[in-house]
């Protein structure tokens, strides 16, 4: 009888592990299901982060992350880290500025060769190159955004097509909004067409050209603001000669050199949105912009 007993008690037992690992199997299954079924879209820097963002609004089953820290501004000399190489390579879709802003792209594009990458400058026509240097910060230039978000929004329609009507309808609500910023900043800035300014931070270019301001811009690397006291100097010169009145940095520069030549000259200090970091809230660009248009429209 005892002996009876405890075969019983053996089966129930093996019953029960059978049980619990082939519920933790399907567990895990379905799991590995749901990450499958999840499309991952990683972005290079701020900027292409609140595209994605608008874009993917209500996009099923897509997940979106930023691969550097969202607000660490320019990726120019950036180091990859081991984190960032972790991201791209669960990533199903890598969204870049271009231009040389993601000079790492061949490390990402190595650590995940199936990962669909978007250059989202590759229908900007007007790129400046500066002594053999491109200047990679073409959505100062609402021109330039929009073709930006229209780039991206159709590749991500091509890799991603179970969305692709949430993308073409969001695209076209973004895309409206930004007209409409346009033609205010069309209208309200008009009168800074033709007129000259000195620009102390070379993410304006593409602003400046959009005003049809005459930009004097000074390479500064913008996020050292460093020059030369010749080059300094130079600037005061020609300010004075030329009558120069506006002076833009981005808010966030050192502001010393531009103190300087304000003071020399009486040419008065603008300082702007360059858009690089933010808040990650969708309508971040348009704020930013409506704050620009808001401190330009007190230039003289
Ligand atoms: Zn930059």
């Amino acid at each position: 009888m005892n002996k009876y007993f405890k075969y019983i008690i053996t089966i129930i037992v093996v019953v029960l592990i059978i049980t619990a690992i082939s519920i933790l199997n399907i567990n895990r299954n379905k799991q590995k299901e749901q990450k499958s079924n999840t499309t991952k879209i990683v972005t290079s820097f701020y900027p292409m982060y609140i595209i994605a963002e608008n874009l993917m609004d209500g996009a099923n089953n897509v997940e979106l992350e930023n691969m550097a820290d969202v607000n660490v501004g320019c990726l120019h000399d950036y180091t990859l880290m081991t984190e960032d190489i972790k991201k791209v390579e669960e990533a199903d879709i890598f969204i870049s500025n271009g231009l040389g802003m993601e000079n790492f792209i061949n490390k990402l594009i190595e650590a995940n060769s199936d990962m669909k990458v978007i250059d989202s400058s590759k229908n900007i026509k007007n790129v400046m190159i500066y002594e053999g240097e491109t200047n990679p910060h073409i959505w100062t230039s609402i021109d330039n955004y929009i073709l930006q978000v229209q780039t991206i929004a159709n590749e991500l329609k091509e890799y991603n097509p179970e969305n692709k009507s949430i993308y073409e309808e969001n695209e076209q609500i973004y895309v409206d909004e930004l007209e409409q910023l346009k033609n205010r900043l069309d209208e309200e800035l008009k009168k800074l067409e033709g007129k000259k300014a000195v620009c102390l931070n070379e993410t304006f270019e593409y602003m400046g050209k959009k005003l049809g301001l005459e930009l004097l811009t000074v390479e500064t690397d913008h996020e050292e603001s460093t020059m030369s006291a010749e080059t300094l100097k130079n600037i005061i010169d020609t300010v004075k000669k030329e009558n120069i009145e506006i002076i833009i940095i981005d808010k966030n520069d050192n502001k010393s050199n531009a103190e300087t030549i304000a003071n020399e000259t009486g040419a008065k200090i603008y300082e702007l949105n360059s858009g690089l970091t933010g808040n990650l809230d969708k309508d971040a660009y348009i704020k930013q912009m409506e704050e620009n248009i808001e401190i330009l429209k007190n230039t003289n």
